[in-house]
């Protein structure tokens, strides 16, 4: 099969089965060699490697993966996709096409299927209208896996890697952050996909840890303390938490607890690293 990363031999897929783009479904396929090879290359995908493709569209990235993996299983959504698919990958016998959607999908089911539990490698050109469930249902399932190697928006991408004392630090970096250690690999412009997108793109991988960097007693209230203190940016942290429901505590213990970390009744949430809102946890925690 012709190499689909050239643009005519996707053009002439896509006249054959005469396929409609479908907005909703995020529908930007890649049409350059370069920035394929460059996914690769930073996924670092071996013979031994497991990998799961999510939204493979007409199986431009699946091909350079499976010629590169040991295996290959693939989630796309598109019904009217299965059938190019079929053409595109028939000479590959280490792919395995799956009509799901990804958010639906029994993802540790499928892992013990496809690769007897052990870790996998994710790589994908991300439907971008639901990376953040995507990256955090992959995170939180605890699916075994290496790292996840993503074609996001741009400015997704810069969120991921942000610190505190950026506009753009909030909870996805902080929560991105716990699990894996982020790394942009490339920046997309537009011309590179069919059709190309309104925004910018850039290729991220988010290489997990094993452990995570922060020790916290309690990792769910970790994070419903990041979330509260972010969706209300403009207040100060022990406002943003006072009379949160998930808390069983008021506010001189909320107060307390940031004194203990010599901090002042007017710290605001978006100044705290992660390590800072370990601590606070752990400090509520133990009250
Ligand atoms: N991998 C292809 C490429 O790079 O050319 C296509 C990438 S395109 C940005 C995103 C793909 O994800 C589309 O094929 C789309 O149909 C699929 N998709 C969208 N939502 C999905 C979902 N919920 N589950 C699985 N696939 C989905």
């Amino acid at each position: 099969m012709a190499n689909l990363g050239i643009s005519q031999n996707t053009i002439a897929i896509l006249q054959k089965y005469q396929f409609r783009f479908q907005k909703k479904f995020g529908q930007n396929f890649l049409i350059d060699t370069s920035v394929l090879e460059r996914i690769m290359n930073a996924a670092e995908i071996t013979k031994q490697d497991c990998i799961l493709e999510i939204g493979p569209g007409i199986g431009t990235m699946t091909q350079y993966l499976a010629e590169r993996a040991k295996k290959v299983f693939a989630v796309e959504i598109d019904k009217n996709l299965i059938p190019i698919l079929g053409e595109t990958l028939a000479e590959y016998d280490n792919v395995t096409v799956i009509n799901e959607d990804i958010l639906k999908v029994d993802i540790e089911r499928l892992v013990q299927e496809q690769n007897g539990g052990k870790p996998i490698k994710v790589v994908a050109n991300l439907p971008y209208y639901i990376t953040t469930p995507i990256i955090m249902g992959l995170f939180e399932s605890k699916v075994p896996l290496h790292s996840i190697t993503i074609m996001v928006q741009k400015e997704v991408a810069d969120r991921m890697q942000e610190m505190p004392g950026s506009k753009e630090y909030g909870a996805l970096s902080l929560a991105v952050q716990y699990y894996a250690k982020p790394e942009i690999v490339a920046n997309v412009p537009p011309n590179c996909f069919m059709p190309r997108p309104t925004v910018g793109s850039a290729v991220i991988k988010l290489t997990r840890y094993e452990q995570p960097p922060v020790i916290v007693k309690d990792e769910k209230l970790m994070f419903q303390i990041i979330r509260a203190s972010f969706n209300q940016r403009r207040k100060t942290l022990v406002n943003g938490l006072t009379n949160a429901s998930f808390l069983q505590v008021g506010k001189e213990k909320i107060l307390e607890a940031l004194d203990q970390m010599g901090q002042s009744a007017s710290v605001r949430g978006e100044t705290f690293s992660l390590e800072q809102f370990a601590q606070l946890t752990n400090l509520l925690c133990g009250n």
